[in-house]
């Protein structure tokens, strides 16, 4: 039997999806998985594309059924579970071969791996893949970090398995060592903001406007035809129109407000906070996350301090209002993707990666969650300006912030009138407000630091004096 050109390891709900996607491209593809019946399984359920498919029982068989030098894609459970893998895989492979881990690794875990494995003989690629059962099965967005070398051996195959906007692949090497995994977390991070401010404006039109799941979706529906057309727009339409089978109630009404999470929305945020650069709008989404899950609480809560006592959101032009909250929408995302590139520039730099932002926000277009119209604006942006200091100063962006922010103002100011939360898009106006003006408050915090702790200031007319008089001994 000819050998395999590439192997995967982990047949869980990515992995099988993968290991299909790469298959139906011609590629043959070797796979094991822990628990034996699982590999037997998918097999099994392989169809037509069984042809293209070495299922093995045992890593020695497995490693044994790829040519050599063998890439290797790890597709499991991240964290402890892929060091275990790596341990299990390490004693049969060959110089040359390459691991790939295409889960959701902490990044640092990245960096280490690739660090233990530098003078093996063996490579490391730390691989993020966007898209969710689909993209893996019909074209993910692949954010790849290793040497440029690696990269090479594996770039074909991957360039056939991602997918496609237009015709440019949505994969791209990034950067060495831990960039694939870090980009894959900003745009986790991202997805969070993004979602977070789709549901507070869906807060609004059902807790404001006392509109129903339906009357919801067909507003996004319609905005899905405009400027905010992407693929979290056209699924919140469709999870809005959908009936529970159950009870026949729309299904959004009967699902708990109790939001999950794995990991790479506070993984952003920190990392943000590291780097000491503002990711308000992922640290927002992130907090209310975890304010969702804490239901008893916030139920308790609500008997004790009851809702806001403020009048119920009464507008005069219904439509729009409407098309304020589309405008809303817009500016508090390009809050969040600002912040968001703003954090990956400066991991960039952290790292020295050279991290190339055209590109990423090019192989974002298409297959991943966060796929959208928009990116293709911020490619645009990021291609035209590749110097500017933020996503919000680049012409075409700054053109936008002046024209949606006076709606995102409009809407945050009536949320927050009628007691309806909007987290995200508050950090949004106040990123905005903040970073646009050149004289802030801060010159009160340096007074108030030297004052307590004589930690000193710079003086506006350069003078070189850098303490005020506030006399001795009343540091605290
Ligand atoms: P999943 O369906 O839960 O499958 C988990 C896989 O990991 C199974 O094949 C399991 O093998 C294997 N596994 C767990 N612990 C293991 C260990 N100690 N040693 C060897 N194998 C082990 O998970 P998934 O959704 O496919 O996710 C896989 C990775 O992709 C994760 O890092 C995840 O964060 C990432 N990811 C997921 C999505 C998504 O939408 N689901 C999107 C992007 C990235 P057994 O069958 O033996 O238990």
């Amino acid at each position: 039997m000819a050998q395999a050109e590439i192997g995967l390891i982990g047949l869980g709900v990515m992995g099988s999806n993968l290991a299909l996607n790469i298959a139906e491209k011609g590629n043959r593809i070797a796979v094991f998985n822990r628990t034996a019946a699982r590999t037997k399984e998918f097999y099994e359920e392989a169809g037509d594309l069984k042809g293209q498919i070495v299922p093995c029982e045992t890593i020695e068989e497995f490693v044994a059924a790829i040519r050599p030098p063998r890439p290797i894609i790890i597709m499991i459970q991240a964290g402890a579970a892929v060091d275990q893998q790596m341990e299990l895989l390490r004693p049969y492979l060959e110089k040359n071969d390459i691991m790939i881990d295409a889960g959701n690794a902490n990044f640092r875990d990245t960096m280490r791996r690739f660090d233990a494995l530098k003078d093996s003989g063996l490579t490391f690629i730390g691989m993020g893949v966007s898209g969710g059962e689909e993209g893996a099965r019909h074209g993910p967005s692949i954010m790849v970090g290793g040497t440029e070398d690696s990269w090479k051996r594996v770039e074909k195959v991957l360039t056939s398995i991602a997918a496609k906007y237009n015709d440019d692949p949505c994969v791209a090497w990034l950067g060495e060592n831990g960039a694939g995994h870090f980009v894959k977390t900003i745009h986790n991070g991202i997805e969070y903001a993004d979602m977070q401010m789709i549901a507070e404006i869906y807060g609004i039109l059902r807790d404001g406007l006392k509109m129903s799941a339906s009357e919801i979706a067909a507003v996004f529906g319609e905005w899905n035809k405009g400027r905010l057309e992407s693929y979290l727009i056209e699924i919140t339409e469709k999870v809005l129109a959908a009936r529970d089978p159950i009870s026949g109630n729309p299904m959004v009404d009967m699902i708990l407000d109790k939001a999950g999470q794995k990991g790479t929305g506070k993984w952003s945020a920190i990392e943000a906070q590291n780097m000491g650069v503002p990711a308000t709008g992922i640290e927002a989404a992130v907090a209310a996350r975890s304010i969702s899950s804490f239901k008893g609480e916030r139920e308790a809560a609500e008997t004790i301090l009851g809702l806001p006592a403020v009048p119920a959101l009464a507008v005069a032009d219904r439509a729009a209002f409407i098309k304020d909250l589309e405008s809303a929408l817009l500016a508090g995302k390009i809050g969040a993707y600002a912040q968001g590139f703003a954090v990956m520039s400066a991991a960039s730099k952290e790292y020295g990666w050279n991290l190339p932002m055209p590109t990423i926000a090019k192989i974002w277009r298409a297959g991943c969650i966060i796929r959208s119209q928009f990116l293709d604006a911020i490619t645009g942006a990021f291609t035209k300006t590749p110097d500017a200091a933020n996503l919000i100063v680049t012409p075409a962006f700054a053109d936008m912030v002046k024209e949606t922010d006076g709606a995102l103002r409009r809407v945050v100011s009536a949320a927050a009138l009628h007691g309806l939360p909007v987290p995200a898009l508050a950090s949004a106006l106040g990123y905005f407000d903040s970073y646009r003006r050149g004289r802030g408050t801060a010159n009160v915090i340096q007074a108030q630091r030297d004052f307590f702790g004589a930690h000193g200031f710079d003086r506006v007319d350069g003078a070189d004096s850098h303490h005020g008089p506030w006399g001795s001994g009343l540091n605290g």
